[in-house]
């Protein structure tokens, strides 16, 4: 019997590349720096089984009607907002994601850009750097106190409680709002429901993490950066359409709220001429929050494990649509 193909879209960790070529044929754009163009993506599934994605790559009907032998598309993100998963369960191609192994790392940097954004520490840097340090000063770089403050978090699963976890350690209460109220982690966690908007009122920080859905798209904007404190600091590591990006730059010009940590944009990569890159106080970050070197490791592996359990026959470990997998009735 022929050989499986796979086509991976990105050179990734060598660990899992080696799962891959153990159960199939392997192609791989060679390139880590740019994702390949829509049409060598087109012309490379057209005979593949199986497809590591990333992010950056658009998994649509038009891309799974051109590959009638696909059968498994691992993404190498939690996020599969890149991908059509209705489109890919119709054809009966299933669709798998990474959750867990980025949870930690990224709940790290969510805390990072929140520590960075409340203490000004890139302006910080640039300022002394520059040599603008003159003296020590009453209120020279004075930002927001992270410890005992309130943070607010729009999301409570994953990523959402880990972030929980850390700013239990600065002593903070922590608000959450999530469609289904968690009862179990309120209480091991120490955390209090709240509506959205109370949420976005009453928080000193506010930290997105939902999907990327059609429900979530543009879920803060205007409105809600004017429901948030002029003190407020706001945290997106989730996805970027999920924030009306011109009306968070208006907030922070206008300073209708105070600073910002943004690790992901709506347009990636974020345009040059982008205003929040005039601004001095957000921090950006070029989408690496779950950026440490074990768990993209982790990510790409765990992607690869999902493709070759598929391939052999096996139910892989994280898969999105699993209903595609669900045995036939004999009747
Ligand atoms: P998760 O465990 O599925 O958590 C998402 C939570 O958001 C769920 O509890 C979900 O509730 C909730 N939610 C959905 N719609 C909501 C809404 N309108 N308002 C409030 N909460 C809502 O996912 P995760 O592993 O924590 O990851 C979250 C997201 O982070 C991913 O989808 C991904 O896009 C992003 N991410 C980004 C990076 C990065 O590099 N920047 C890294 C990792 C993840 P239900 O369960 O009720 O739907």
């Amino acid at each position: 019997m022929a050989r499986a193909k796979v086509y991976v879209s990105r050179v990734i960790p060598a660990p899992a590349l080696d799962i891959i070529r153990d159960v199939a044929e392997m192609r791989m754009w060679d390139r880590e720096d740019v994702p390949p163009p829509r049409d060598v993506l087109l012309r490379e599934v057209a005979d593949c089984d199986g497809l590591l994605s990333l992010l950056t790559d658009r998994i649509d009907d038009e891309l799974l009607a051109r590959a009638p032998r696909l059968r498994v598309v691992g993404n190498m993100a939690v996020g599969y907002d890149n991908i059509d998963v209705d489109a890919a369960t119709r054809r009966g191609v299933v669709v798998s994601n990474t959750p867990d192994v980025l949870t930690e790392t990224t709940a790290d940097f969510a805390f990072a850009l929140l520590m960075a954004a409340a203490r000004r520490m890139v302006e910080a840097d640039g300022f002394t750097r520059a040599g603008r340090w003159k003296t020590w000063g009453p209120l020279l770089l004075a930002g927001q106190d992270v410890h005992h403050a309130t943070l607010g978090l729009v999301g409570l699963g994953r990523i959402g409680s880990a972030v929980a976890k850390r700013a239990k350690g600065f002593a903070m209460t922590v608000l959450y709002y999530d469609p289904i109220r968690r009862p179990d982690l309120e209480g091991s966690l120490g955390i209090e429901y709240r509506t959205m908007d109370d949420v976005l009122r009453s928080s000193d920080f506010i930290s997105v993490h939902v999907p990327l859905t059609a429900e979530t798209r543009h879920l803060i904007g205007a409105e809600q950066f004017r429901m948030m404190k002029p003190s407020a600091v706001f945290i997106n590591a989730a996805r970027g359409p999920i924030v009306d990006q011109a009306a968070l730059a208006e907030a922070l010009r206008s300073r209708t709220i105070y600073a910002a940590g943004i690790d992901v944009f709506e347009q990636e990569p974020v345009s040059p001429d982008d205003p929040l890159l005039a601004l001095d106080n957000v921090v950006l970050a070029p989408h690496i929050a779950s950026a440490s070197i074990p768990t993209r490791t982790r990510m790409a592996t765990l992607a690869a494990e999902n493709i070759a359990a598929v391939l052999q026959g096996r139910r892989p470990p994280t898969p999105v649509n699993p209903e595609v997998l669900a045995p036939r009735s004999s009747g």
